[in-house]
């Protein structure tokens, strides 16, 4: 039975959630939000540059990173949160109890970690980074808008030059994304 649960929600490369548990763990903590009070943060992590990563040191390389790095995201994690793989270089993290400026402060610490590892085999000056897109819940919301803000934000701190956290600030989900350094 462990087994078969393990299969259902577990990512095989990673180790942590697979897309359809996250996404679970997402929709799970939006309705407990809906019973009870306290905010939830939702962030989108996305490798920078992943491709050049993969052509330069081999998709084997490629692939022991993403385990890697997992596993330092879940190191850093409260027992309540929830992290998992939402396809290819890309994770989903569910940060329940937490605000915007929490999650801002949580998001910049795994940003900071992961860009300081290490990997065993590749030369000791290489390093990975990855860009983070957060966004607090609005009361009620739909989740797929929660992810469509978090995205956008993300897609930001794309565009802003990787290596970084970007909040999405709306107050209203069609408002915009606030680049970092320009915040209120
Ligand atoms: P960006 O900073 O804009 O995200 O650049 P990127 O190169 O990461 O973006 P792009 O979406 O072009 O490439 C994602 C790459 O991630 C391409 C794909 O080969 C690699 N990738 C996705 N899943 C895996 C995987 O499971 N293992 C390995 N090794 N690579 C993967
Ligand atoms: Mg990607
Ligand atoms: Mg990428």
């Amino acid at each position: 039975m462990e087994r078969i649960q393990q299969l259902v929600n577990i990512d095989e490369l990673t180790g942590v959630y697979n897309r359809r548990r996250i996404v679970q763990a997402l929709s799970e903590e939006s309705n407990r939000c809906r019973r009870t009070p306290g905010a939830f943060s939702l962030g989108i992590m996305d490798v920078d540059l992943f491709k050049e990563v993969n052509d330069n040191y081999g998709h084997q390389a490629g692939d022991e990173i993403l385990r890697e790095l997992a596993r330092a995201v879940v190191d850093d994690l409260r027992a309540i949160d929830s992290f998992g793989r939402y396809g290819g270089e890309e994770f989903l993290l569910v940060l329940p109890q937490t605000a915007l400026d929490g999650a801002k402060i949580k998001s910049e610490r795994l940003c900071k970690r992961i860009q300081e590892l290490r990997f065993k085999g590749l030369p000791s000056d290489f390093s990975v980074s990855v860009s983070i897109g957060v966004a607090e819940a609005f009361p009620d919301e739909d989740t797929e808008k929660t992810l469509a803000r978090a995205d956008q934000a993300l897609y930001a701190a794309k565009e802003n030059g990787r290596n970084q956290v970007v909040c999405c600030h709306a107050i209203n989900p069609a408002d915009r994304v606030m680049p970092p350094g320009t915040e209120d």
